[in-house]
């Protein structure tokens, strides 16, 4: 952590770096990100900080946190090895059900994470919940609105471990657009309520040890195939937080799905075009 012993030796006199609370369900990334804002580090930067290579560092970090990282983020914040350890997404998550790491890919095609406007707006330090990783997460928990997993202005996914600026993680990389002012899509009572069916199904420590977990695992990446249309070829974890929202809808209630296979992004997008 060589740029916050820097910071420290050149600042006040055996002054520590500033740590940051790590939140309620936090994902390690998120802390991270906070923790480098905090410290007057740039994400991307803190990579470098880490001695890790760039792009989507704190992504691969909340999938496995290598001891030597976590003795030394202990060392240098005081948040405990078992506390890092529990804002990963390796403990009681099933990982088949994760959104894989990517960053790149069709308008359909799924992204790593995903987010609650409503959540982040109300959040006193914005951050990203580890649920937000599952695939098999449409909504949100507190707010029953429908998840989002890219910027709504510029269609982009989420990337603050490429943030090269000093500016918190609920603006937009590529944009710079207030993730917080995000417009909510609509998602169905329906739907809603099944979504959270399946979030407690996969909240049992069960599916990971029982011999019907993978059975249930690989029914539940097989939801766009029962549901079918459009997406039915695909893996639910492939899909974009619409085209899953979609698959859901369309499982609970097919006669009110619409032809119109647009994301509620586009459509955003395209309204702000349209009206300025
Ligand atoms: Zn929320
Ligand atoms: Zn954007």
């Amino acid at each position: 952590m060589a740029l916050l012993v820097e910071r420290n030796t050149t600042g006040a006199a055996h002054s520590s770096p500033v740590t940051v609370a790590p939140q309620l369900d936090e994902l390690l990334s998120s802390w991270l990100h906070r923790l480098a804002y905090a410290n007057g580090v740039a994400p991307r930067s803190f990579a470098r900080v880490l001695g890790l290579n760039p792009g989507m560092w704190s992504a691969a970090l909340d999938l496995r946190l290598p001891a030597d990282i976590g003795t030394l983020l202990y060392a240098k914040t005081g948040v405990a090895p078992d506390q890092l350890a529990a804002m990963t997404v390796s403990q009681d998550l099933p990982k088949q059900l994760l959104l894989p790491l990517r960053n790149n890919g069709h308008r359909d095609s799924s992204s790593w994470l995903q987010f609650c406007c409503r959540c982040l707006a109300e959040d006193a330090q914005p951050y990203f919940r580890r649920r937000w990783r599952l695939a098999t997460r449409v909504s949100c928990t507190e707010h029953g609105c429908r998840l989002r997993d890219r910027c709504p202005s510029c269609l982009d996914r989420i990337t603050v471990f490429d943030q090269g600026e000093l500016v918190p993680q609920h603006y937009c990389v590529a944009c710079g657009y207030d993730l917080r002012r995000a417009p909510i899509p609509y998602l169905s009572p329906a739907t809603r309520t099944l979504d959270r069916c399946i979030d407690d199904i996969c909240s049992l420590e069960a599916i990971a040890r029982s011999p019907s977990g993978p059975v249930l695992i690989r029914r539940l990446l097989s939801i766009p195939r029962f549901a079918g249309g459009y997406y039915s070829t695909m893996l639910l974890a492939n899909l974009s937080a619409g085209a899953r929202a979609y698959s859901a809808e369309l499982l609970n209630c097919p006669s009110e799905c619409q032809e119109d296979n647009t994301t509620d992004d586009e459509k955003d997008c395209r309204e702000r075009r349209l009206h300025g």
